[in-house]
């Protein structure tokens, strides 16, 4: 386990014809970093996070996580580079590209699931564009780490037949959403990026017929010390939103009434001997 998978370990120079040396081109792994808790990491996200150069991370990845990397690895984090803005996209894509240009390994740390919602898919695609490899590393998004904490099953026999992850990020006024079909009874909708858009998101629910009394939870911070869970209903989910600061999930339909809301620690998380030999070297 201690000895990363061979694709990533890299040789550092090619011998060209004339005796000439080149560095070789190094790689991106696009790694989900899963929803805060170190031990809900992969496998495979600790090993790439071993093995990396250099680290390029938002402001959702924990410092728990960050601190698993070794000491010499280096650590970029583009949320908070320009006086606390987060670097466009444009930016980040091409920083990638030039570092694995430059021969290193790249580990592009992303929170929950690199392509729910991360924009993944425009890092692979810079990538490609580049001919630098790129390999994707799932993680467990954050819908799967409160849904779990909280007991409340995203599908449930009879009444949840359908779970659907949507946006609530709006660019200009409205999440264009399907909000007919978003209002089926007996179906889960999970909302990221919703806490300033909720009570809109409810108000256009319940106009296309989802009843007011249908479950509703929050979950801040899902699987971190500070997780909070409310339990309200679609007609309190605007005032349940309110004064929410962390990264934060509306969980929309029927099984969520199986939400406990009483929060209690995993014992798992409390020793993981996998990250006991892992201690930075
Ligand atoms: N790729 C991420 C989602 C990034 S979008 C994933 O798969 O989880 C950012 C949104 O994700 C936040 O606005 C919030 O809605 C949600 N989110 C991320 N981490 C969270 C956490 N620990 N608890 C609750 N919601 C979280």
């Amino acid at each position: 386990m201690s000895r990363p998978p061979a694709r990533h370990r890299k040789s550092s120079l090619v011998v060209l014809g004339g005796g000439e040396t080149a560095r070789a081109p190094g790689v991106v792994h696009l790694v989900g970093a899963g929803p805060g808790d170190p031990d809900l990491l992969t496998i495979r996200a600790f090993n790439a996070i071993r093995a990396a150069d250099v680290i390029v991370h938002d402001g959702l990845v924990s410092d728990e996580i960050l601190d698993l990397a070794l000491t010499k690895t280096r650590r970029i984090n583009v949320a908070k580079r320009k006086s606390r803005h987060t670097l466009p996209q444009d930016d980040i894509n091409q920083l990638l590209v030039a570092l694995a240009l430059e021969g290193l390994t790249v580990v592009r740390l992303k929170g929950g699931d690199p392509f729910l919602f991360g924009r993944g898919g425009e890092e692979l695609a810079a990538c490609r564009e580049a001919g630098v490899v790129c390999h994707v590393v799932p993680g467990i998004t954050a819908a799967l780490a409160a849904s779990a904490g909280a007991g409340a099953p995203l599908t449930h026999r009879g009444s949840a037949q359908a779970v659907t992850f949507v946006t609530g990020h709006a660019a200009h006024g409205d999440p264009d959403l399907d909000w007919a079909s978003l209002a089926r009874p007996n179906q889960t909708v999970i909302v990221y990026m919703g806490v300033s858009t909720a009570g809109l998101i409810a108000e256009r629910l319940t106009a296309a017929g989802r009843a007011p009394s249908t479950p509703a939870l929050i979950v801040e911070n899902a699987s971190r010390v500070d997780e909070r869970r409310i339990l309200t209903t679609l007609a309190g989910l605007a005032i349940a939103a309110e004064g929410l600061k962390g990264p934060a999930l509306l969980m929309v339909g029927e099984a969520m009434a199986m939400a406990d809301v009483a929060l209690a620690t995993s014992d798992l998380t409390v020793s993981n001997p996998l990250f006991e030999r892992s201690s930075r070297s």
